[in-house]
């Protein structure tokens, strides 16, 4: 007999008023299950919805469509067994370390000693042991999140919901985090069933998870389930982890670039595709470093990745730029320079500003549309509104922002047009 299911998620559909009226449509025909025993990852972009479904699940919001259970039922509203762990922790400041995991059992209306009892147990199991009576000013930033999981674990809940919870913490204290977490529930020592960990690191979903979801953007959906199946504890060193990493790095690369029209747009087409704001030293930097040895022109993203000490959430939009430029062209999980990529990687800064600039005009219809409003204004400058505005009829505010913010940047390396922050207007006027 399997283990039993502890969450069954099927076609899940979740929207969001736009400010224009639209709906946004954040997750669509989502499917997964969790069963006891298991540690499930969801790894996708920021953006992609994770936070929305895990809300979801906690029974804090409900879908347009789809069905949720948790162990049979349909979720309505909050259910006792599940416990959510959060990016960073809203402590009380005015609480001890004891009081704030009490916290977390207000809710059972257990007898005064039970709760004592099992608050002392959650902090001595997560390594909190000694610190009851500080306050969190007194912790570091580990300490703090350890009070979050203590405060989480506390209820013994069925399923523990984790929202990125290392991702706020320092390379070496998320490591002794996710190490510690990992060694308890490999000794049966967390009062938990089954976990499901939301994560955009591909390492850390490897190194944690039974099985991984990979989450599309736009709409969020699981695309793909990977099974890690090598024992645990995991060494990143090992060549099967890095096989895992690598296989995750393609697939999501394969699937994330298809969003990125690969033929050149035709005039007033795409004038409002969102646009991920990148700087233009990150687009010559990873121009620069696929150019030079070893890689001569094309590299593998997960090596490249290392080499700049970039994460996944930082190089795709980077990658994505170089493709959306047509300076680079991103095919099965490597990055390969085309010739006007590498002609740039050659130049020095004055001809790489043309570069820029051609491309931009090519393939960034924005700024060609930005650059002609200017010429053909009089006194060669216009207001931000006038292109907010714009964009915000055919995107949500956030991405307005973000794409206006892509091209400003972009223009002005490029020296297309500049942009006076102070008097938010946009003008032909050279910045220097
Ligand atoms: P992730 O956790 O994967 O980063 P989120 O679930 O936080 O993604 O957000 C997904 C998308 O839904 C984003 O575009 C976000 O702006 C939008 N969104 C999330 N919550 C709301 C809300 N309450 N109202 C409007 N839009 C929302
Ligand atoms: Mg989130």
């Amino acid at each position: 007999m399997g283990a039993a299911t502890l969450l069954e998620i099927h076609d899940v559909r979740r929207t969001f008023p736009k400010p224009g009226g639209d709906q946004l449509l954040v997750l669509d025909g989502v499917d997964l299950s969790l069963r006891e025993g298991e540690i499930v990852g969801l790894l996708g972009r920021s953006g992609s919805g994770k936070s929305t479904l895990l809300r979801l699940i906690a029974g804090l919001a409900k879908p347009q469509g789809g069905t949720l259970t948790y162990l049979g039922r349909a979720i309505d509203g909050p259910a006792g067994g599940v416990a959510m762990v959060f990016q960073s922790f809203a402590l009380f400041p005015w609480l001890t370390v004891l009081e704030n995991v009490e916290i977390g059992l207000e809710a059972l209306h257990l007898p005064e000693k039970e709760i004592r009892t099992r608050a002392l147990a959650a902090i001595d199991l997560i390594g909190l042991d000694g610190y009851e009576s500080a306050y969190p000013r007194e912790l570091s930033g580990g300490m703090r999140q350890r009070v979050g999981f203590a405060r989480a674990l506390v209820v013994h809940p069925n399923i523990l919901l984790m929202d990125e919870p290392f991702s706020a913490l320092d390379v070496l204290t998320a490591e002794n985090l996710r190490t510690d977490f990992i060694d308890l529930w490999l000794d049966k020592k967390l009062p938990i069933k089954g976990v499901l960990l939301v994560t955009h690191n591909i390492e850390e979903a490897v190194q944690m998870c039974d099985r991984v979801l990979l989450f599309s953007t736009n709409p969020g959906r699981v695309v793909t389930e990977i099974k890690i199946d090598t024992p645990r504890p995991r060494e990143r060193t090992d060549p099967a982890f890095e096989d895992y990493v690598d296989r995750i790095y393609v697939e999501m690369t394969a699937r994330r670039v298809e969003r990125v029209p690969r033929q050149a747009p035709t005039a007033g087409v795409n004038l409002y595709a969102p646009l991920t704001h990148v700087s233009s030293s990150l687009i010559a930097g990873l121009i620069e470093a696929v150019a030079a040895a070893p890689y001569n022109g094309k590299a593998d993203l997960p090596d490249i990745a290392s080499d700049l000490q970039l994460e996944i959430d930082e190089l795709f939009p980077v990658a994505e730029a170089l493709q959306l430029l047509r300076l680079g062209d991103v095919e099965g999980g490597d990055i390969k320079l085309t010739h006007m990529g590498k002609r740039f990687a050659d130049a020095d800064n004055n001809e790489r500003k043309e570069i820029f600039s051609r491309a931009l005009m090519s393939y960034v219809p924005l700024a060609g549309h930005i650059r002609r409003v200017l010429d053909e204004r009089t006194n060669h400058a216009a207001p931000r509104r006038r292109f907010i505005d714009e964009l915000e009829d055919h995107m949500t505010e956030e991405a307005s922002q973000e794409t206006l913010r892509a091209v400003v940047s972009w223009a002005r390396f490029a020296e297309l047009f500049s942009y006076d922050k102070e008097s938010e207007t946009f003008s032909l006027e050279n910045p220097t």
